[in-house]
């Protein structure tokens, strides 16, 4: 039997299903790795084991009775904090959801439960998934399992970690402009975001409702896939979902693919290390195969700025409804209900937080809303029509996930632009509603720490299937992505 953190998550429902371990043998293992490794990394918010427990029990009764088993029998996930699961807290790591517990479960947890999935704990994350770095947490930053003095990235932090770390096989996360493929690549693991809709948001607790996307995390791009489909289809909870349950996968390889890369996602600013890993893996890619493209996509530049338009817009109008009444904690204040609601938004939401809703009250404001809101969705418009041109000319697009491998903890705290200026590379896609993996392409030495990169591969709407192949042609060409990190949970044979 191998140890439970060498295992991908197909390998581990194999395994389990096979009775060659029990799906309270996963539950004890994860656990043995989240005493070993939770106070120091910070992953998780809170965790369940009774209830952990509980579900292996009645998993391996079912395996037992020789009942029909689920694609992820027995597999221990970890899952955002900004997801709703009845029994755990879904607090968004933040002070104004204190305590809350969700009345329902997402859909998108249902059906991995449905599958075998075990959820075993929320996961710590940027306040509400706003920041880069998890620093915006209410509970303290996620430290990186290849360097605790850095970062994980952000916000979906801890999920990242809890991969990155062999705590889970596969954990969720949702992607707003790149909130699970920057902690895929600062974390040397596999992330993937859907195109918009293709996964139902009923139960993800909204923060930019045109741009949200939950996205899994994995060791192995078949896991990525797994999960996706797994997670797919239609949901009445939700009309902007895609009536798309198969993941239809169109080449086994990169062969005869035509590969842009944008000079924009080459510019000035690149980490040395990251512009050099990039470089070979678009050799790589050719040398499997493709032909290289290049491409352009003149409007980049204006992503950043528009993203903190729409994004914040969508943010202050989702965040309007925690104000002490309906959700979490609650602040008295001078006793009258605006003052109470006024109290408890103050001391409840982090700065961060409070930033954004600023800037999107503003620029939905009367007077004001045409010059920036209305001006921005131009612009989105613009920025997704750029990947259409270059769709014309290539089939996937690649370039860096993030520009610049993990940074160091409190080194951009004191600078929101700097902070910002981290999702370069993936708030167009987000705005452009396209499908992208963050695949692990090797390291870069930072003042003697080795240090993980990541490749993004993005593809045309709706070509989930295509970027996972090109994820998985890479994947089996290299060995980037079976490196562990320092903190890694190599235990026992359990
Ligand atoms: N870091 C970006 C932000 O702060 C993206 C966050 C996300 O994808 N949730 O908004």
């Amino acid at each position: 039997m191998s140890a439970y953190s060498e295992l991908d998550a197909v390998a581990l429902a194999a395994e389990t299903s096979a009775g060659k371990r029990s799906a309270q043998d996963n539950v004890a293992a994860c656990f043995a790795a989240v005493g070993q490794l939770d106070r120091e990394l910070n992953v998780f918010l809170n965790t369940d084991r009774l209830r952990a427990e509980a579900a292996a029990i009645e998993l391996d009764r079912r395996a037992a009775a020789g009942e029909e088993l689920g694609a992820l029998h027995g597999v221990p996930i970890a899952l955002k904090a900004n997801m709703c699961t009845v029994g755990f807290e879904s607090n968004c790591a933040s002070r104004i959801l204190a305590g809350y517990k969700a009345p329902y479960t997402a859909t998108f947890v249902e059906r991995l439960v449905a599958a075998g999935a075990i959820p075993v704990g929320m996961t710590n994350m940027d306040e509400f998934a706003m920041g880069s770095s998890s620093e915006n947490s209410a509970f303290g930053p996620t430290r990186n399992p290849w360097d605790k003095a850095r970062t994980s990235g952000g916000s979906s932090a801890g999920s990242a970690a809890a991969v990155a770390a062999g705590i889970t096989p596969i954990a969720l996360g949702s992607d707003t402009g790149g909130s699970v493929r920057q902690p895929a690549a600062l974390c040397g693991i596999f992330g993937f975001k859907p195109t918009y809709g293709r996964i139902s948001r009923y139960g993800l607790i909204a923060f930019g409702s045109s741009l949200d996307q939950v996205s899994p995390f994995a060791r192995s791009v078949r896991d990525l896939e797994l999960v996706t489909r797994l997670m797919s289809g239609t949901d009445v909870n939700d009309s902007t979902c895609l009536d798309e349950p198969e993941l239809q996968l169109e080449h086994g390889d990169v062969q005869g693919l035509r590969i842009g890369v944008p000079k924009e996602y080459f510019a000035d600013g690149l980490e040395a290390g990251v512009r050099a890993r990039c470089e070979e893996a678009i050799a790589t890619l050719e040398r499997l195969g493709a032909t290289i493209v290049p491409v352009t996509l003149p409007h980049s530049q204006h992503a950043i700025a528009v993203y903190y338009v729409v994004a914040t817009a969508e943010a202050s109008s989702n965040l309007a409804r925690f104000e002490g009444v309906r959700f979490g904690a609650r602040v008295e204040g001078d006793g009258s209900l605006q003052g109470m609601f006024a109290a408890t938004r103050e001391a409840g939401f982090g700065p961060e937080v409070k930033r954004r809703i600023l800037l999107g009250t503003y620029v939905l404001s009367a007077g004001y809303y045409d010059a920036w809101y209305g001006r921005a969705l131009k612009v989105r418009t613009l920025l997704r029509r750029d990947f259409e041109t270059a769709f014309e000319s290539c089939d996937l697009i690649v370039g860096p996930t993030s520009p610049e491998p993990a940074f160091e903890l409190g080194s951009k705290t004191d600078d929101p632009v700097a902070m910002y200026l981290s999702d370069v590379l993936t708030v167009p896609v987000s705005l452009a509603g396209l499908p992208a993996a963050s695949v692990p392409c090797g390291f870069t030495d930072v003042g003697g720490v080795r240090l993980p990169v990541g490749l993004q591969i993005i593809g045309p709407h709706r070509a989930d299937a295509r970027v996972l192949c090109a994820a998985r042609a890479f994947e089996a060409a290299t060995t980037h992505a079976r490196e562990r990190a320092p903190a890694f949970a190599h235990g026992g044979a359990a």
